[in-house]
């Protein structure tokens, strides 16, 4: 390797499951030529999986390199235990950092944008959070309206009521998406890229939210009726909520869109690799390409993210992509935490040997074989607390989920509940597989031997305060609340 540290870029593609692309063996993949090209180029981690079910906590897995249990953020209000981020730290080593961010998480105050010097996101002064607030119809106070106990008797009788507000909702939602995902975050990349002081390495983060909901419906033969397409446009708390809309979604249809998402993200992938390769960046440079969760189409009575611990949500692509004169194998079959990426960079910008650096096994592609358990921290939904908990106590998708990967098994254990379930296979997407109930002393042995050591990494030190919000400004915070999250 050319002398001084490499540059390292870390791309989080949102809500990107492992299971709608070519190397996670879709069966419909979406068409992906500047992932296939990166992972042609690279290393692939067939079984990589995300920390947690949705964006908040697996962000902060990845930045600090612990797992939820550790840092104790479970939902948007709480801020973690301790935090040393993977950025302060390169920022100490004399990396130049950079955050590039489609989703309003990372610049909402809640402190993940700490350690990047240069921040470019929907924060940034364009007024769409804003603008877009004062569109809205009605207020929060609304929504809880839509949430209470008879309105949601009066969906469930009569589905059709729910139509008018979808209507509204959708529109409003989709502009929004549309202005987050349009090219001015890749633009800013490129810009950067091109003007910046070549004297110091960099780490850059970027992520791309153009495979979050909502979607709208692609039917090209028009089969899905006109009720079905805007039962599509219900909001996910109600979906999750409401069994009786959940299965009037043409999913397949909504999957057409997703796949058409994943492809927009894939074409700015693209433009942030040559904006690499035009300033000379590129051969000195890990490019890192993940997501930070999946997204769910009603596997298991789960609904996009956040809810449950389905393969569609657990599993992500990962890609490695090295500098030039850095070969590597090209797939590790090894179950894989995003948490290990804060241990990568750091041993990447140390100058570690890369195979030593990634920690990599020595026979790479036989299939998970190790004993190291990997974990998914599945919360009840993110914004428990406020709407979805206290209602459909009895649905799995409103427990806390815990899933765990070793060799050739996957278990959840339902916190709640204290159920406990196993799948065995050879590491394949399983959703369509209904796990083995697992009971008496097998549960037992499962509890002590793969569960409590992930609840024995919780430190003693006090649980998270709730302190955060009160830094996150008002009209963001609104923003979150209107998809579905806890501002
Ligand atoms: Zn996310």
């Amino acid at each position: 390797m050319s002398a001084g540290p490499p540059n390292l870029v870390l791309v989080v593609l949102d809500c990107v499951r492992a299971k709608s692309l070519r190397f996670g063996g879709a069966r419909r993949p979406a068409h992906t030529p500047e992932l296939d090209s990166l992972g042609r180029d690279g290393l692939v981690f067939d079984h990589a999986v995300a920390p947690a079910n949705w964006t908040v906590p697996s962000h902060w897995s990845m930045f600090t390199g612990v797992y939820p249990v550790v840092h104790g953020v479970r939902q948007a209000s709480q801020a973690p235990r301790s935090f040393e981020s993977v950025s302060s730290r390169l920022v100490e080593r004399g990396y130049e950092t950079a955050l590039f961010t489609e989703q309003e998480f990372l610049v909402a105050g809640l402190g993940l944008e700490a350690g990047y010097g240069f921040r470019a996101g929907p924060e940034a002064g364009e007024g769409a959070v804003t603008e877009e607030r004062s569109k809205r119809p009605g207020s929060l106070r609304g929504t809880d309206l839509l949430y209470s106990s008879p309105a949601l008797r009066l969906f469930r009788a009569v589905p059709p009521a729910m139509v008018p507000f979808n209507v509204i909702d959708h529109r409003v939602q989709a502009a929004y998406k549309a202005r987050l995902c349009g090219p001015e975050v890749i633009h800013r990349f490129e810009e950067w890229v091109r003007q910046r002081d070549r004297s110091r390495p960099f780490h850059a983060f970027v992520n791309f939210v153009d495979a979050h909901e909502p979607y709208s419906l692609v039917d090209p033969t028009d089969e899905a009726g006109v009720l079905a397409r805007w039962y599509a446009r219900t909001p996910r708390n109600f979906l999750l909520l409401l069994p009786e809309l959940r299965d009037r979604v043409p999913w397949p249809l909504l999957e057409n869109e997703y796949r058409r998402a994943i492809e927009s993200a894939d074409r700015k992938v693209g433009r942030l690799v040559r904006a690499l390769k035009e300033a000379n960046e590129l051969d000195h440079t890990f490019v890192v390409v993940t997501a930070d969760h999946g997204q769910a189409f009603g596997e298991s009575g789960t609904v996009f993210h956040g809810n449950g611990v389905t393969e569609a949500v657990t599993r992500v692509p990962l890609i490695v992509r090295p500098p030039v004169e850095v070969s590597l194998p090209p797939r590790v079959s090894e179950w894989t935490s995003l948490c290990a990426l804060a241990r990568w960079f750091e041993a990447l910008a140390r100058g570690r040997p890369t195979a030593e650096a990634l920690e990599l096994p020595s026979t790479p592609d036989v299939g998970p074989s190790s004993p190291t358990v990997v974990y998914c921290d599945g919360s009840p939904a993110s914004d428990f607390g406020k709407i979805l908990r206290g209602r459909a106590s009895e649905a799995g998708w409103n427990h806390r989920l815990l899933a765990a990967y070793q060799g050739r098994s996957k278990w959840v254990w339902d916190v709640d509940s204290g159920e406990m379930f196993w799948w065995k296979g050879d590491g394949a997407i399983a959703d369509d597989l209904r796990g083995e109930t697992v009971v008496g002393s097998e549960a037992h042995r499962v509890r002590t031997e793969i569960f409590d050591p992930y609840l024995r990494l919780a430190p003693t030190s006090p649980a998270p305060t709730p302190a955060r919000a009160e830094n996150t400004r008002d009209d963001v915070a609104a923003r979150l609340r209107s998809w579905g999250y806890d501002g």
